[in-house]
């Protein structure tokens, strides 16, 4: 008889993968060796290996918590393909395939059985369970324990009952949400005190993250999207009514976009969802209601039009992309409406004030992120307590750095003109009274008469906006709390005024230049984040083509037969014989065989 097979051997021969990744290998052996274990682990990590294969690794089912009901039958096909026996328990099935799913796991007959946490609580299912062998409990999107996270299941709090009805049988909690609060929450709530706990770095290196100037914020989209021609991605909105309007302008310009927010109707809100996880190239525009546990691999962008409420929620939204390793890019368009209404919202809500300050250093995190002039990873990074000792090379700042500028006179105009204009005005009017621009409002409010007056001619009015922006996110401005977007002057701008304090901002392009540049953008167009070259096109396209044909014939994803990294060390490998097609990545023992002639086919 012949030895089982180690997990080295199972993640080439069933998954197709060479080698694990972090921590991964650690993680699998505590596991598989009957220990518990909480994993953090960024978006895109590789989590799900982490249970999949001590499921395959230690006799009986592995039973996978997970609140994502509309994803479970994705998950399920994504392993069946991989000739693993898998299914699922949930509220959208009928009562016989329910049952029959009962019956195989009292048989032994499956591997993983994902289950969402309301049935897995029900007497049914526990007394289910207890007839049949267990080989784990994996807990996923573990955060959902957590009160204060806007993901929160009261379910997950009494799943401690797994283990005082099953104190053998190993747990593995999982989350992609990394600060300490959310973590000690994990520990107590899910009793898991001596469980090892493996970090991951939240590094996403191929993430490429862009904050660019609200101009024409359409527009600017639109632009970003055409070097992203035939890709999916995620465009989030924060109000539903943008989320609509933003929808329609792109599908106007002919690009595949569909909305999604909570106001839209289940069954609608499903549908956009699972053509976007199932078709090539769709564009969700979407409100934050829209992301969790949205495990496409392909997602190739993710860009905001609005600033998100925090770094926290910035990371794991911009996570959402390039899962599969490949490059991706965050973009995020900026403008000082946008700072400002987001501190009045903050400002006039009801919430307690501890809540509110809580919020504004939240805001202000995000702020000094969205104006930094510095590597924006050594950032994002530096807020989950990593430290990236060199500048990333791989986000705006490192790959087209900055000019900065010594600003503090035009700081001091700025400031004395919200001054003498009794700050009691928003950044339009003072700097059409910086510019000297004498409109009716100015006249009739007698602030040509100021000695503020046209003091600013030497920037455009994008440049000024650019300059009140930079102030208000480095604290030198705030606006009032009357919520008419007032800018006040702080106890910080004390310091500018007197000439104390040099102020240097980073330099918004004028007109002209901001002219050529968007013009040269839009000659540059690229062969989309991957990089396909023209004459790989042709060879490209029938690879993916031909993935969806095979994705429609059997009613999954498309990233269900193959991911675009697999797809993609064919085009650049060009395999030749079935021996050859064994070795690329994500081709396991089980797709080489029911799929290796069809690709090998295109490729000869
Ligand atoms: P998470 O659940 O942590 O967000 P997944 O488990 O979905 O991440 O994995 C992310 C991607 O990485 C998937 O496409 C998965 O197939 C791939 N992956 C995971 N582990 C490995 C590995 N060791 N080698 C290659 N690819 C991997
Ligand atoms: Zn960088």
């Amino acid at each position: 008889m012949s030895a089982p097979p180690t997990a080295l051997q199972l993640l080439r021969s069933v998954f197709g993968y060479a080698a694990f990744r972090g921590q991964q290998q650690a993680i699998i052996e505590q596991i598989t060796g009957g220990g518990d274990a909480l994993v953090l682990m960024p978006t895109g990590g590789g989590k799900s290996l982490c249970y999949q294969l001590p499921a395959l690794l230690r006799g009986g089912c592995a039973v996978v918590v997970s609140p994502l009901i509309a994803l479970m039958q994705d998950q399920v096909d994504a392993l069946r393909e991989l000739g693993v026996a898998a299914a699922c328990l949930n509220s959208s099935m009928d009562t016989v395939s329910q049952a029959q799913v009962e019956q195989r796991f009292r048989q032994g007959e499956l591997k993983l059985l994902y289950v969402a946490p309301e049935r897995l609580l029900g007497e049914r299912c526990l007394a289910m369970l207890a007839q049949g062998e267990l080989a784990l409990f994996a807990i996923d999107e573990a955060h959902c324990v957590s009160q204060w996270g806007h993901d929160f299941r009261p379910e997950y709090r009494q799943l401690t009952i797994l283990h005082e009805r099953f104190p053998a049988v190993p747990r593995v909690a999982l989350t992609a949400t990394a600060d300490a609060a959310t973590r000690r929450e994990i520990i107590e709530r899910l009793a898991l005190d001596d469980a090892p706990q493996f970090v991951a770095s939240f590094d996403r290196p191929n993430i490429r993250y862009r904050v660019v100037d609200k101009a024409h914020a359409r527009q600017q989209l639109i632009d970003f999207l055409a070097a992203h021609r035939g890709e999916a991605g995620i465009v989030y909105c924060l109000s539903r009514r943008k989320v609509e309007e933003t929808a329609q302008g792109l599908v106007a310009v002919g690009i595949s976009a569909l909305p999604y927010h909570a106001g839209m109707d289940a069954a609608t809100r499903a549908a956009n969802q699972r053509r976007f996880l199932r078709e090539d190239g769709v564009v969700m525009v979407a409100t934050i209601a829209f992301g969790m546990g949205i495990d496409k691999p392909d997602v190739r962008f993710v860009a905001h039009l609005d600033l998100p409420k925090s770094i926290e929620g910035y990371y794991q939204e911009t996570g959402r992309a390039g899962r599969d390793g490949l490059p991706a890019e965050a973009w995020l368009c900026h403008g000082l409406g946008d700072s400002v209404a987001l501190q009045q919202f903050i400002s006039q809500s009801d919430a307690s004030e501890e809540r509110k300050r809580a919020e504004r250093a939240m805001l202000d995190a995000l702020l000094g992120y969205v104006e930094a002039t510095t590597c924006r990873r050594q950032r994002l990074l530096a807020h989950f307590g990593e430290v990236l000792a060199e500048p990333c090379g791989n986000c705006d700042n490192c790959l087209d750095p900055q000019p900065t500028w010594d600003a503090s006179v035009a700081a001091q105009k700025a400031l004395s003109c919200a001054y003498r204009t009794g700050q009691r005005f928003g950044a339009g009017h003072l700097i059409a009274v910086l510019r000297g621009e004498a409109n009716a409002r100015v006249q009739a409010l007698g602030h040509d008469q100021l000695g503020v007056f046209g003091v600013g001619g030497e920037l455009d009015a994008l440049q000024w906006r650019g300059v009140f922006r930079q102030l208000i996110a480095l604290g030198l401005l705030a606006p009032a709390a009357d919520g008419f977007g007032a800018l006040q002057l702080t106890a910080a701008s004390r310091a500018v005024l007197r000439g104390e304090q040099a102020v240097h901002l980073r330099r918004t392009p004028d007109r002209a230049t901001r002219g050529r540049k968007r013009r040269q953008s839009a000659d540059q167009r690229s062969g989309g984040s991957l990089e396909i070259s023209a004459a790989e096109a042709p060879l490209w396209d029938a690879l993916r083509a031909e993935r969806a044909r095979l994705a429609r014939e059997q009613g999954v994803p498309s990233y269900v037969i193959f991911h675009d990294a697999t797809l993609l060390a064919m085009l650049r490998a060009r395999p030749r014989t079935l021996a050859a097609m064994a070795t690329i990545h994500g081709v396991g023992e089980r797709k080489l065989e029911r799929y290796g002639a069809a690709f090998l086919a295109l490729l000869a």
